[in-house]
């Protein structure tokens, strides 16, 4: 275990208690999330919907774009963060997921600053590219489909002005990024991405190990 700590269902409860402040309408996403049952895997832990407020908050962020949304509870999470004339572009496939997420949206207020793209990312991110948007985002998260996550990241490196900020979730991946065993299609393209990303001259970067691993990586 050495200088880390291991974490624990009783230590992540004693987080979500002391060190994150959830807006109710998030809670009831969360709680309401959970019940849809295995796939409820796809929604961000709330320690981490408060570290994307936090960066948000912290890099004046006003457009900020996501790439997978589900329910919603990311998209809010940073909604409630941004100033009023903040605006998120959010990307899914599922109309079912973002019209539930539309709904707590609306009840916190905060549905005029999200602008849902139903449709497969990469289709959305080179119709931006098209529009004219490149270097116009201060800030992207990327927590969709695994296998095209360098894409995703390729697309943001376009559409993230410099010195903005790319977030990557679930580059961990459960710790199946360092079992040689595990080469499912999505492991194989998470430590592949992980692997080029290492050296990549056009970002700084930082792993954290947040959740189930959080990619930083600052636009050079
Ligand atoms: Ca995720």
């Amino acid at each position: 275990m050495g200088k880390f700590i291991e974490m624990s269902d009783a230590l992540m409860d004693y987080i979500g208690k002391i060190g994150v402040r959830e807006h109710a309408v998030q809670a009831r996403c969360r709680a309401e999330t959970a019940a849809m049952g295995r796939i409820s895997g796809m929604q961000i832990s709330p320690d981490e919907g408060a570290f994307l407020a936090m960066l948000v908050r912290l890099t004046g962020t006003r457009r900020y774009l996501e790439i997978g949304t589900f329910t919603g509870y990311s998209a809010l999470s940073v909604a409630l963060a941004l100033p009023t004339d903040g605006r998120i572009d959010a990307l899914d496939v599922s109309d079912d997921y973002v019209g539930r997420a539309r709904t707590y949206w609306a009840e916190a207020g905060v549905a005029d600053r999200i602008t849902t793209h139903i449709a497969p990312a990469l289709e959305t991110l080179d119709g931006f590219l098209k529009a004219g948007r490149a270097g116009t985002y201060d800030f992207a998260f990327i927590d969709a489909d695994k296998t095209n996550y360098a894409a995703y990241v390729e697309r943001c490196h376009r559409l993230v002005r410099k010195g903005g900020l790319i977030a990557i979730d679930n580059t961990l991946w459960s710790g199946a990024v360092i079992d040689p065993a595990n080469t499912s299609d999505d492991t194989r393209a998470i430590r592949a991405l992980n692997d080029a990303l290492a050296n990549d001259p056009r970002f700084d970067i930082a792993l954290v190990a947040i959740s189930d691993g959080i990619t930083l990586l600052h636009v050079r």
